[in-house]
């Protein structure tokens, strides 16, 4: 059933999931100084190449507390990919389907894929994911874990298939908090387009 606002479901239900994540890295406290205590400090961002994201979402992100450090933390995300802030399920999903993951299967993210892309931000994405994603030391440590062994060229689509993406949706959340590493800015610099 559509919402009033148009807005699609899925996004609230990744918002709590980065809520999630938040939390883990709160409750560790500040990690540049002993004492300090993290605090929400979060941030608008809008996702580039979503034209119809309802509004601006917030990028969840905490704050060190005590006097002289105030150092930023940023949790990982499932909603962001990176700096350049695309919505990450999005830049994931359709070019997997350009692949030819089969975009009825993934009934729950049907309404966020319902968008106006055009063909340059694919190609742009689809280079992403074979260039510096591969390239990634992120992916250089992460893709030992899959057997066999993934085949980087049909990337993202051959890592859809070994989540088994088309078979269980739930599995999305799944690779969405594997990826999610290489959300935080520190990991996402090597990762700039
Ligand atoms: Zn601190």
């Amino acid at each position: 059933m559509p919402e009033p606002s148009g807005r699609p479901k899925t996004i609230p239900f990744l918002e709590k999931v980065d809520a999630d994540l938040t939390e883990v890295v709160r409750l560790k406290g500040c990690s540049y100084c002993a004492e300090g205590k993290l605090h929400r400090a979060d941030y608008k961002r809008k996702p580039r190449g979503v034209p119809s994201w309802p509004d601006e979402p917030k990028r969840f992100s905490l704050c060190c507390n005590q006097e002289g450090c105030r150092r930023r933390h940023t949790p990982p995300s499932v909603r962001f990919l990176g700096r350049r802030v695309y919505g990450g399920v999005v830049a994931l999903l359709i070019p997997a389907m350009m692949h030819g993951l089969k975009p009825e299967r993934v009934v729950q993210i049907r309404k966020v894929l319902d968008l106006k892309i055009d063909r340059r931000t694919l190609e742009r994405w689809r280079q992403w994911w074979l260039g510096l994603f591969v390239e990634s030391t992120f992916w250089k440590e992460a893709r030992a874990r899959f057997m066999p062994p993934l085949c980087p060229k049909t990337l993202p689509l051959s890592l859809c298939l070994s989540f088994a993406l088309e078979d269980r949706r739930d599995r999305l959340l799944e690779l969405l908090r594997f990826l999610s590493p290489i959300t935080t800015p520190a990991a996402w610099q090597e990762l700039v387009m």
